[in-house]
């Protein structure tokens, strides 16, 4: 079968590999439909990893964030059967007893991680970018109707979720989001669907910002053309009452920490890279802020994957481009231009 395998930092091919077996009980084989490329893809392509501490040392299927038709299934799954359509959800945590994290119910934190696309623990876990893969039966959510192309958002909505989720209750609340990325479109929808007032994004690049309009961001702010708003909104100790924050740039960090009110939550959903940690934590100290970091996501799945069958969030406004999976290196190209949002690729 045909996998989309990255071998080193640029060199990316569609080729054949083995197709994957159950080997246990509780495993699914699942035919994959749709992909979306995610940041830490691009971080894998462009650089051979993430930062010093993630390497790619051997050939890795890239991608965890898909969904795909139930082909086979092990002999102890249940409510989950031949040809229903399934959202991957990209952890597989171990679930053991003695593993404190699984035994917590803090899934995200397991000792023995299996994250789909990820080269993080070695061997690498191979991900999803492939014609078929195994999962575990907890890693799938059964859809009914659902277009992949909408079912490949599940994944990058599971963050959202939870980047809104850290901030506690939002309900009536006016809710800054820094950011207009594929993650940072999906928090400002996320935001206003978990009950915000208000829900204000800022980027300094325009056409994403008219994009968080279409996914029901109130209004929006282009920073570079507009610092007088930015500064405005720093005054009287700030103007939000929360944030969430998905730049991962240590500056922007910082202006976010500005503009949200005393004692406010801001949410950490952007990853800082090696050298872009905020270095002014002065608004954070003197106005008692609560800096929540965000990984990953674990419980928000469920109620994510809800919203796009339930029709709650529209993603598509962010899907920026299409390619066969044949062509993964066109789709990189493309994930990488500052040109689009999300970029897909399907089998
Ligand atoms: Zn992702
Ligand atoms: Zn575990």
């Amino acid at each position: 079968m045909k996998a989309c395998v990255l071998h080193k930092k640029e060199d990316l091919r569609f080729e054949d590999i083995a197709e994957p077996q159950i080997t246990e009980d509780h495993e699914v084989k699942v035919k994959i439909q749709a992909g979306g490329i995610c940041g830490s893809d691009q971080h894998y392509y462009l650089e051979g990893g993430i930062g010093s501490a993630i390497v790619v040392r051997e050939p890795i299927v890239i991608g965890h964030e898909g969904c795909g038709i139930v082909e086979e299934v092990g002999a102890k799954v249940q409510g989950i059967k031949k040809g229903d359509m399934v959202i991957l959800r990209p952890a597989r945590p171990c679930f053991r007893d003695d593993c404190y994290y699984c035994a917590h119910q803090m899934y995200s934190y397991c000792e023995n991680m299996r994250h789909l696309g990820s080269a993080a623990t070695f061997p690498h876990v191979q991900g999803l970018f492939a014609e078929k893969v195994v999962v575990h039966e907890a890693q799938c959510r059964v859809v009914q109707n659902m277009k992949p192309e909408i079912g490949a958002f599940a994944e990058p909505l599971g963050v959202a979720y939870n980047g809104v989720h850290s901030l506690g209750e939002v309900i009536g609340k006016n809710v800054l989001v820094m950011g207009a990325g594929p993650i940072g479109l999906l928090c400002a929808a996320s935001a206003k669907v978990l009950g915000a007032d208000r829900v204000t994004v800022v980027d300094i690049r325009q056409k994403p910002l008219e994009i968080a309009l279409e996914m029901g961001a109130d209004e929006i702010c282009n920073s570079k053309d507009n610092p007088e708003q930015i500064k405005k909104w720093c005054e009287h100790k700030g103007h939000f009452d929360c944030a969430l924050e998905a730049t991962g740039n240590g500056f922007a960090c910082v202006q976010t920490m500005q503009m949200v009110r005393p004692e406010g939550t801001v949410s950490q959903v952007g990853m800082f890279g090696t050298g872009h940690q905020p270095t002014d934590l002065g608004p954070f100290a003197t106005k008692g802020l609560k800096w929540n970091a965000v990984f990953r996501f674990y419980e928000e799945f469920g109620p994510a994957v809800n919203a796009l069958e339930k029709g709650l969030i529209n993603p598509l406004p962010l899907l920026s481009a299409s390619f066969p999976a044949s062509e993964c290196v066109e789709a990189m190209k493309a994930a990488i231009s500052p040109d689009t949002c999300k970029v897909q690729v399907h089998f």
